[in-house]
C-alpha cells in the first residue's frame, strides 16, 4: 500500500473515484418531497423509491405536508407498495407529515434553517428519521458540512481502514470528516462517489479488488469473519 499521510490518502481516493464514476446528479425536489423520498428509500433500492414516489404523485396529484397528513393511510400504503415496508412506511408518512404542519408550519426549511446540531437533533426526532436521513437533508438541502453514511459507505469506511470494524454511524461520519476538505461540492460528491465505488466494485460480497482503482491505496481490512467451517467428528 502507498505510504502517505490520511488527508492525502483521502483526496487521492475522492480524485480516482471521480476519474472512474460519473457523479450521480442529485434529484432537484423541495426539502419536504426529499424527507418523503428518503423515507421511502430505506431497505429498498433506487428503482423501487422513485417508482413509490411516482405511485404517491400519481394518487394525490401533488405531495405536501398538509395532503399527506390528511390522507387516509391505507391510501398512502397502497401508493408506495413497492417500495416494500409498506405498511410501516406509509404510517410514517403520515406521521412526519401531521408534526411538520403542526410543529413547523408545514415546511421542512423551518427546520433545516436552524443551527447544524439543533436541526440535526429535531430531525432524528421525527419519528421514522435517522442520522443518514438528517444528514442527506442537511447536507444536500441546507448545505451543512455533514456526511451521511449509508450501507455502502460504511463497508467502505472499515476496508479503506478510516474506521475500526465495529464503528457505527457517528464514529464513521466523524473519522471521514477529519480528513476531508471541508468543502460543499467534495463532502456532496465524495458522499455519491463512495456508494458508486460500493455498488460497482466494492462490493459486500467479493469486491473486486484486483481491478480496483483504489487498491494501492486500500488495507483491505476484512469486515465480515469467515464463517467457521464445521469440525469433523
Ligand atoms: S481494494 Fe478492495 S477492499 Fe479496497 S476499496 Fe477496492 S474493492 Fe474495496
Amino acid at each position: 500500500m502507498l505510504m502517505m499521510n490520511e488527508k492525502d490518502r483521502i483526496i487521492e481516493i475522492y480524485r480516482r473515484l471521480k476519474k472512474i464514476h460519473d457523479v450521480p446528479t442529485f434529484r432537484k425536489c423541495s426539502s419536504f418531497e426529499a424527507l418523503i423520498l428518503t423515507i421511502l428509500s430505506q431497505n429498498t433500492n433506487d428503482n423501487n423509491r422513485d417508482n413509490a414516489y411516482e405511485q404517491l404523485l400519481e394518487t394525490f396529484e401533488k405531495i405536501t405536508p398538509e395532503i399527506l397528513a390528511g390522507a387516509e393511510v391505507e391510501t398512502i400504503r397502497d401508493a408506495i407498495k413497492v417500495a416494500g415496508l409498506h405498511n410501516q412506511k406509509s404510517a410514517r408518512l403520515k406521521n412526519v407529515s401531521q408534526v411538520i404542519l403542526d410543529e413547523y408550519d408545514g415546511s421542512v426549511d423551518a427546520i433545516l434553517e436552524r443551527p447544524l446540531g439543533e436541526a440535526r437533533e429535531i430531525l432524528v426526532g421525527l419519528k421514522g428519521v435517522g442520522y443518514k436521513t438528517a444528514d442527506i437533508l442537511l447536507l444536500f438541502h441546507a448545505g451543512y458540512l455533514t456526511l451521511p453514511v449509508d450501507t455502502h459507505i460504511t463497508r467502505l469506511s472499515k476496508r479503506l481502514g478510516f474506521a475500526p470494524v465495529t464503528a457505527k454511524y457517528e464514529e464513521i461520519r466523524k473519522n471521514f470528516q477529519k480528513y476531508l476538505e471541508r468543502s460543499l461540492l467534495i463532502y456532496k460528491e465524495f458522499h455519491l462517489l463512495l456508494i458508486e465505488h460500493g455498488r460497482a466494485t466494492c462490493k459486500a460480497i467479493k469486491p473486486a479488488c484486483s481491478t480496483c482503482i483504489l487498491e494501492d491505496l486500500c488495507p483491505k481490512i476484512i469486515t465480515k469473519k469467515p464463517k467457521k467451517s464445521k469440525k469433523k467428528s
